[in-house]
């Protein structure tokens, strides 16, 4: 096995948000918990990978961050091969997420039980456990909660997209991940805490049909709440008192999210953020200036505008500049930043979805002769 060797890179572009503006004070109960909980006796714990693989397909199958791709994925991904370094990211997803210092705070005993579970499985000494180094009272807890366990704490300053497994795998260990691969293809498993803390719990509850969303109403206090998966966005608002009908319902965080019908969608395992704001007066975007702000801001190098006007012009581009769009990890920032309101991320994203569908579609003639 390589030795690990800690590096930790500042990144092209990203933006420094600072710690978010609100704390979560309480970890509310799910509306159909029961009572008074008791140990499912009939759950037994998976001792290797074969088994943690199953239990992951029944907990929780799909990916449970907005970044961070499913854990099940990975690990069949990985093979037999050995991870070489586990990392549980608790840097936050999104410049306004809470989630990694709420579950920290008031469910580390999940969280922290998942994550030994996991790296037992896949036969890992170590998890490094990777933080915003401005967030203290996260870091603290979890010096406790290292003790005497393979925990190794490894803090970041969190620019944003730092949580993204792209830039974090780079910072942390100068990995370059392939476009649109996972970091287990490079022997590194990357671990959302949402993940181990639903492992956790189900271990020790047999629940596993709720997961946390963090919630935002345009004038109204910040909250968390559990959601159950696949019930509608729209009943579950309305459990917290909140109606959703009049509000423009964006889908994890204001950067990187999608605006949805919360009538028509369901709550996923991806299911971070829901944000609700009284419909904006939208600007039209206008031509570009050639700032380069775009081109600044981009965490991994591209050039956000040039992919743009190659998404305009389709076929009057060499191929070589469009397949740049494979490399975009759909932070949002280019948008963020531009002062002509371009769509960019958008139209990248379709691009970049074009270009995958190509790659594939080219894999799957080359493999049938
Ligand atoms: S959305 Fe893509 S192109 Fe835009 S800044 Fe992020 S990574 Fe770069
Ligand atoms: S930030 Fe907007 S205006 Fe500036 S170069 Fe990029 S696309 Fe053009």
């Amino acid at each position: 096995m390589r030795p690990l060797k800690l590096i930790s890179r500042t990144m092209v572009g990203g933006l420094y948000f600072g710690r978010p503006a609100w704390r979560v004070m309480e970890w509310p109960e799910p509306p159909d918990a029961t009572a008074t909980e008791e140990k499912n006796p009939e759950i037994s714990r998976p001792e290797n990978r074969p088994q943690l693989g199953d239990l992951l397909r029944r907990v929780c199958p799909g990916s449970t961050g907005s970044c961070t791709p499913a854990l099940v994925r990975q690990i069949a991904d990985l093979a037999d091969r050995r991870a070489r370094l586990l990392i549980l990211n608790l840097l936050p997803a999104q410049p306004e997420s809470l989630l990694p210092a709420a579950l920290t705070q008031f469910q580390s005993q999940y969280l922290a039980a998942g994550a030994e579970l996991i790296a037992r499985c896949l036969d890992s000494p170590r998890v490094m456990v990777a933080l915003d180094r401005h967030d203290r009272p996260t870091w603290r807890a979890w010096r406790r909660l290292a003790d005497g366990r393979r925990f190794r704490i490894h803090t970041l300053v969190n620019r944003y997209p730092q949580a993204h497994p792209v830039i974090l795998t780079r910072c942390l260990t100068g990995t370059v991940l392939s476009p649109a691969s996972l970091p287990s293809g490079r022997d590194i498993v990357v671990l959302d805490p949402v993940t181990c803390w639903a492992l956790g719990r189900f271990l020790r509850w047999g629940r596993a049909t709720t997961r946390p969303v963090q919630v935002f109403v345009s004038g109204r206090e910040p909250r968390l709440a559990e959601a159950r998966v696949g019930q509608r966005v729209a009943d579950f608002l309305r459990t917290l008192g909140i109606a959703p009908d009049t509000q423009e319902c964006i889908l994890n965080g204001m950067l990187a999210g999608e605006w949805i019908d919360p009538e028509r969608t369901a709550i996923r395992w991806d299911t971070e953020l829901i944000s609700l704001r009284p419909p904006a007066a939208h600007e039209p975007a206008v031509d570009c200036i050639r700032c380069g702000w775009c081109v600044g801001a981009c965490p991994v190098g591209l050039n956000p505008v040039s992919l743009l006007a190659a998404a305009r012009i389709h076929d009057g581009l060499p191929v070589g500049d469009r397949r740049e769009a494979v490399a975009c990890i759909d932070c949002g920032l280019c948008s963020y930043v531009c002062p002509s309101r371009l769509d960019l991320a958008a139209t990248i994203r379709t691009l970049r979805a074009k270009q995958l569908g190509m790659a594939a579609a080219a894999a799957e003639l080359a493999a049938a002769g």
